[in-house]
């Protein structure tokens, strides 16, 4: 893994899922086969895989705080093209010094991770006023997992991370997408450490809205999309849990 620590110009960019979105990482070592964000490579002037760098923003705190002054308080994603916990951040603590300035102001955020090591900044995150903490979670087969997500962290940890957050009354929800084999596993799993559920064929939700190059139309017809989909609609609605199918 090349870990280069870099300068970068603004921090606090315009979203078109949200209304802003902080990225402290560009690169992501959590290195998901399906990844939306992979394109992000080109802009990079790395050679090496996706997944097999990160550029570290170290002057990302200091952007914010100057940034967070003079734009118009709004919704803030937490991360969009990386993800916000991903190993370095255990020791550049980047997305927590973000969210130490964004609780001080009390914007709000929405998080989105694949890592339990949101559970570091938890007295944080219980400062907010106006927060939710989301996992990306596609099976519940740990083999499965490792094949496709083998940076993040064990399904089980996040599971286990969404059961302690929702249990410290902090709005949590799972993002299903893309449907991996095994992902019907979630239906029990999830049940009581979540406010909703999001459900999609693959990630388009966001790869569409942000990078229509990226699409993945094939997947628009494929049964095996439409049946899971359907399964786990009915799985999560008879668990009490709302749903969202993205489709
Ligand atoms: S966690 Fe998100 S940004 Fe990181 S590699 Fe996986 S899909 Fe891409």
């Amino acid at each position: 893994m090349i870990v280069q620590e870099i300068i970068a110009k603004s921090v606090l960019s315009k979203s078109q899922i949200y209304d802003y979105a902080i990225n402290p990482y560009v690169g992501c070592s959590h290195s998901c086969r399906y990844c939306y964000a992979a394109f992000m490579r080109r802009f990079t002037g790395h050679k090496e895989k996706w997944g097999e760098f990160v550029d570290v923003k170290i002057n990302a705190p200091e952007l914010l705080a100057k940034e967070i002054k003079r734009k118009q308080l709004g919704r803030v994603w937490v991360s969009g093209v990386c993800d916000p916990y991903q190993v370095v951040e255990k020791r550049y603590e980047l997305t927590r010094k973000c969210l130490e300035i964004l609780v001080k102001n009390q914007w709000p955020v929405t998080i989105q991770t694949k890592s339990s090591l949101v559970l570091r900044d938890i007295e944080i995150l219980e400062k907010f006023k106006d927060i939710e903490v989301g996992f990306s979670i596609t099976t519940a087969d740990e083999k499965i997992r490792k094949l496709f997500e083998p940076g993040a962290s064990p399904i089980k940890e996040r599971i286990h991370a969404l059961d302690v957050l929702h249990s410290k009354g902090i709005q949590t929800f799972a993002m299903i997408a893309p449907i991996l084999p095994g992902a019907e596993g979630l239906i029990e799993e999830l049940a009581e450490k979540v406010d909703h559920i999001l459900i999609d064929r693959v990630n388009y939700f966001y790869a569409n809205r942000i990078y229509t190059e990226n699409r993945m139309d094939w997947a628009k017809e494929d049964p095996f999309f439409i049946e899971g989909a359907e399964e786990l609609k009915e799985g999560f609605k008879k668990q009490g849990i709302p749903v969202r199918v993205l489709f």
